[in-house]
């Protein structure tokens, strides 16, 4: 068995990692023309089984990034054909342990005209161990950034392109300076967007409230899980426009995203959120999630894809 990590998917085979290698004159390497995914896969240690998280959901993203982004993959990328790869992917690396599968669609010509249509777009893929890349217990600290979350009507956000991610890299690494560990991400007209690279809730009077999918943020699969599960638990909840002095004034918030998973947010721009401690809402949902996605409970079973024990074969 190979060691984690390193099979790759790449030119339309499964290689080794080293092996999949880019010239320099890439269309993608050069002007960012690529659409890429994050998604989680979880080890059952009892069941001994990993499990990706809402596979089918980031399927459609990524092929729908693609349409937005004129990427042109091979027709014959579908749902279901994607699925499998990613399946096919993690059960060749064998993982025993948490992973994340990082897919990319790019425009692999080596035009240096700066343009989308006719260039020819390829799917790679690679795979590494992930645990909690953030601590999701301890609660974080946000600064809200002097950068402004890329207008839809500049790049299309919520296409996740891999240039767009240039506006999430400046924001994150300015709140780092700062000392803290993200950062709240304001639209262009000043109400709150999201973190660099995950959604934002905040409980306000026992609602949970959260920004529409027009405030310039990327429609993340985990915000579509937390949705769920509110209206599951019969939770109040309130998808509108948010104003950064409402999150300040919140009894608590939360980042949700593949990466983070659901994190607490306990101070935003050097104030203590609610009582500066992650709080009841957020540690139920955080929870639950957990559970759910790592298959230790039954519920939301849809969400969970099973990697097939056997290289090769899908189930
Ligand atoms: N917003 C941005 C900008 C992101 O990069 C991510 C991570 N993919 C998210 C939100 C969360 O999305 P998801 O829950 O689909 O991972």
């Amino acid at each position: 068995m190979s060691e984690p990590g390193d099979v790759a998917y790449f030119g339309g085979e499964f290689l080794p990692l080293d092996q999949a290698r880019l010239p320099i004159t890439t269309h993608a390497f050069n002007y960012g023309t690529g659409c890429f995914e994050g998604i989680r896969a979880y080890w059952n240690r009892e069941q001994e089984r990993l499990y990706v998280t809402r596979l089918r959901e980031h399927a459609l993203r990524i092929l729908r990034s693609a349409r937005i982004l004129r990427l042109e993959p091979d027709p014959a990328l579908t749902v279901e054909r994607f699925s499998e790869l990613v399946l096919e992917l993690l059960a060749r690396n064998g993982f025993e342990q948490d992973a994340y599968v990082r897919p990319i669609i790019y425009k692999a010509g080596h035009t240096i005209k700066v343009t989308l249509s006719g260039i020819p777009a390829e799917l790679c893929m690679y795979a590494i161990p992930m645990g909690d890349y953030l601590d999701i217990h301890k609660g974080l600290r946000l600064a809200t950034s002097s950068w402004r979350r890329i207008d839809d009507i500049a790049i299309p956000a919520r296409a996740k392109p891999t240039g767009a991610y240039l506006n999430a890299a400046l924001a994150a690494d300015e709140a780092r300076q700062q000392g803290c560990d993200e950062a709240l991400m304001l639209t262009a007209d000043g109400h709150v967007a999201e973190a660099s690279s995950a959604n934002l809730f905040a409980v306000i009077d026992g609602t949970l409230v959260t920004p529409p999918v027009s405030d310039d943020l990327l429609v993340g699969v985990t915000r579509d899980s937390v949705i769920a599960m509110a209206r599951e638990r019969g939770w109040p909840l309130e998808v509108r426009q948010l104003d950064r002095s409402e999150v300040l004034a919140a009894d608590e918030a939360f980042l949700c995203g593949t990466g983070v998973q659901i994190a607490p947010v306990v101070e935003i721009d050097r104030r203590p959120l609610g009582d500066g401690h992650p709080g009841p809402i957020t540690s139920e949902l955080q929870g639950w999630y957990l559970r759910v996605v790592r298959g230790e409970v039954p519920d939301f079973a849809a969400w969970r894809s099973a990697v097939p024990t056997t290289a090769g074969a899908t189930s």
